[in-house]
């Protein structure tokens, strides 16, 4: 009885315990560790297709270089909430464009809180799968599998390292190539020999400095490779010589086994051993080995990071490509740990302040790095490097010639406005402008266009039966069962599955081979007026100027002839593509079939003309995309003349809507507000 008594007091306690524990536990647990599994696994095989598909292509160009894929074991969700949870955990350049900026607008030292689209960008591995970039993944801690002599031989080639040294330590006389020391300190150390070549090239120079001589008055025969200890205060030499005999640095060996010892403590052995783990610390503290299992807490993880700066790994990429292209190195053996999110979005695009189909947007064509100068001269200070393949949108061309060099005046993704030398810009080729419809099709059910080739893949938005699709691509992927066609639908781009569309391109065909009127009012035509435009026709048209008949429907395809004006041609297919900013026809004249600009035909239809030009009835916004929740790109007052690139091009929201070019900005306006 009284056992039994004590049994129910204590029973009663456990349950004020758990009560109280419970009231409790949202406030204690609030910042509870989550736990979550990591792993890392070799080959390109075990990463999700679309890091695939880049990873291939590297592995074409490169044999020698392997990939591991680091899966997190977190959600793209969870990193992304976790780096922009705290404000200025990551920052960009305070002048970059407002879409890199955070609405919060912390500001320190120059640098501005970044916005959540900028380090998603930044954060999204398959944005950087390129030859350069994917140095930010470069495995940089000692690997046993793919270091060895012949490769640190090769590094230190051509520099003071190449070569064999005699040393006392503790009264024994060695003899010693650089490169076996090397390679014993990356045992030692865990970092890889070539990041030691690397640094201590980068510290004291290819030929060596003093700090390495061991001849500097004052401290003869110490050593110090890395520079540590070395500030600039005063004489850094000596200050590196004074840190070098504290440590009893009195040969080469030590000096570099203990000062490699040094640099990896402070970097690699926290984990992070690639510069994109530097950044974003999504690993745990321990150095994962393939084929290996860890679990991680999130208390390890986010915040330990070396730099603010989002773009730091990037053109990090850049400098290490550099070091290993100049020592020799980079057809050997590397290793490029590359992460993996679960969830991951169909793509995140870098944020710019650069509308879609934007005129004058050209790519940077050098590899090393194109300096952007405050003014048009080479002693115009630099304001940031752009690296291969970056988009700057031209303001002036050819602005002005100085120091021998051509240059543009630009305006950089980030807002930067500068000049750089105009030969290392291309223009580029949009890929929503190169974009040539290759067939049409029809909807045989409601239908998920979907932003990347997988069931998996974003929905874009749901076509419904029977409308009319633009295929760009066709079998542009086999994933989930099915083929996917690249495929337009209003003014969205993204893929389907192929099955269940009906192509109708070659029905017209047909049709209009055999004389039969296609525009008779059915049910297709009046659904897709849009359709009925692309259409292949037998109608003719005039030039309106001397135009080029090109091969292909681009400004740089071959010219086939020069129709002069005024010259009837016959329309293969109205408004057949567009690329360059203009939007072609594909035409016969005089036997020869190819594509011309389509403003300089007059024909016409009343459905579709590029040179025909409506007023607009009241002001009236320019949008992105359309329907009313689109981007504005700029309002069009009253009375102002558009230009009508496609008549009802779209049905949403109520309205109808025309596609237009208004001050260079191609975009969507509800037509009712057209005259
Ligand atoms: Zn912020």
């Amino acid at each position: 009885m009284n056992l039994l008594k004590k049994t129910n007091i204590i029973m009663v306690t456990i349950i004020i315990i758990i009560i109280v524990s419970l009231l409790v536990a949202p406030i204690c647990s609030y910042a509870a560790a989550a736990k979550y599994t990591q792993s890392l696994k070799s080959g390109i095989s075990n990463f999700p297709k679309d890091y695939q598909v880049a990873l291939n292509k590297i592995k074409a160009e490169h044999p020698n270089w392997t990939f591991e894929a680091y899966n997190t074991g977190l959600s793209w969700d969870t990193v992304l909430l976790n780096e922009t949870s705290t404000h200025g955990r990551n920052r960009v350049i305070k002048s970059a464009d407002a879409s890199w900026r955070c609405s919060c607008g912390n500001v320190a030292s120059g640098y501005a809180c970044a916005s959540k689209d900028i380090i998603a960008y930044y954060l999204d591995p398959r944005n950087f799968l390129n030859e350069i970039n994917i140095f930010q993944f470069l495995e940089i801690s000692y690997n046993e599998n793919i270091h060895n002599l012949s490769g640190v031989k090769a590094a230190v080639k051509n520099t003071f390292l190449d070569n064999t040294i005699t040393y006392e330590k503790d009264g024994n006389q060695y003899t010693k190539t650089y490169s076996e020391i090397i390679l014993e300190a990356a045992k030692q150390s865990k970092m890889s020999p070539y990041s030691i070549v690397t640094k201590i090239i980068q510290e004291v120079g290819t030929k060596g400095s003093s700090s390495v001589s061991g001849k500097y008055s004052g401290y003869e025969g110490y050593y110090n490779f890395f520079n540590l200890g070395a500030y600039d205060s005063g004489n850094a030499i000596v200050n590196g010589l004074k840190y070098a005999r504290d440590k009893g640095w009195d040969n080469q060996y030590d000096a570099i086994i203990d000062g490699a010892k040094e640099v990896a403590n402070g970097y690699t052995n926290a984990g992070q051993n690639t510069a994109y783990f530097y950044k974003w610390d999504v690993v745990g503290t321990s150095i994962l080995k393939s084929g290996c299992t860890q679990t991680v807490s999130s208390s390890n993880m986010f915040w330990h990071q070396y730099m603010a700066n989002v773009q730091d790994p990037t053109s990090q990429s850049k400098s290490l490509y550099n070091t290993y292209a100049k020592n020799g190195i980079l057809e050997k053996g590397l290793n490029f740990i590359i992460p993996v999110y679960t969830n991951m979005p169909g793509t995140a695009d870098m944020p710019t302040g650069f509308p879609e189909n934007i005129e004058n947007l050209y790519s940077v064509n050098c590899t090393d790095g194109l300096r952007v100068r405050s003014k048009a001269s080479t002693s115009g200070s630099i304001l940031t490097t752009l690296y291969k393949n970056e988009k700057v949108q031209v303001v002036t061309k050819d602005y002005a010639t100085e120091d021998n060099v051509t240059w543009d005046k630009i305006k950089t993704a980030s807002g930067i406005n500068g000049y750089v030398a105009g030969k290392y810009l291309t223009a580029y080729k949009n890929t929503t402008q190169t974009q040539t419809v290759v067939a049409t099709a029809k909807t045989t059910d409601a239908l998920k266009l979907r932003k990347t080739a997988s069931t998996s893949g974003v929905l874009v938005t749901t076509i419904p039966k029977n409308k009319s699709v633009d295929i760009l691509q066709k079998n542009a992927a086999t994933a989930n069962g099915y083929i996917w066609y690249k495929v337009k639908y209003e003014s969205n781009t993204g893929y389907v599955a192929s099955k269940y569309l009906k192509d109708i391109s070659d029905e017209k065909q047909t049709s209009s081979e055999s004389n039969t009127n296609t525009d008779t009012g059915t049910s297709t035509s009046q659904n897709n007026v849009a359709k009925v435009a692309t259409s292949n026709t037998n109608e003719t048209a005039k030039t309106t100027s001397s135009v080029k008949l090109r091969k292909t429907a681009k400004t740089s395809g071959k010219v086939l002839t020069t129709i002069p004006k005024g010259k009837k041609v016959t329309i293969v297919k109205k408004n057949a593509a567009k690329s360059n900013g203009y939007t072609w026809h594909k035409v016969t004249y005089s036997g020869n079939t190819g594509y011309v600009v389509s403003k300089y035909i007059s024909t016409n239809s009343g459905n579709s003309s590029s040179s025909k030009t409506l007023k607009t009835k009241s002001s009236v916004k320019l949008r992105k995309t359309a329907k009313t929740s689109g981007k504005v790109l700029i309002t069009i007052t009253k009375g102002k003349k558009v230009t009508i690139i496609k008549k009802n091009a779209a049905k949403k929201n109520g309205y109808t809507w025309h596609k237009v070019t208004y001050k260079n900005k191609i975009g969507y306006v509800a037509s009712k507000y057209l005259k």
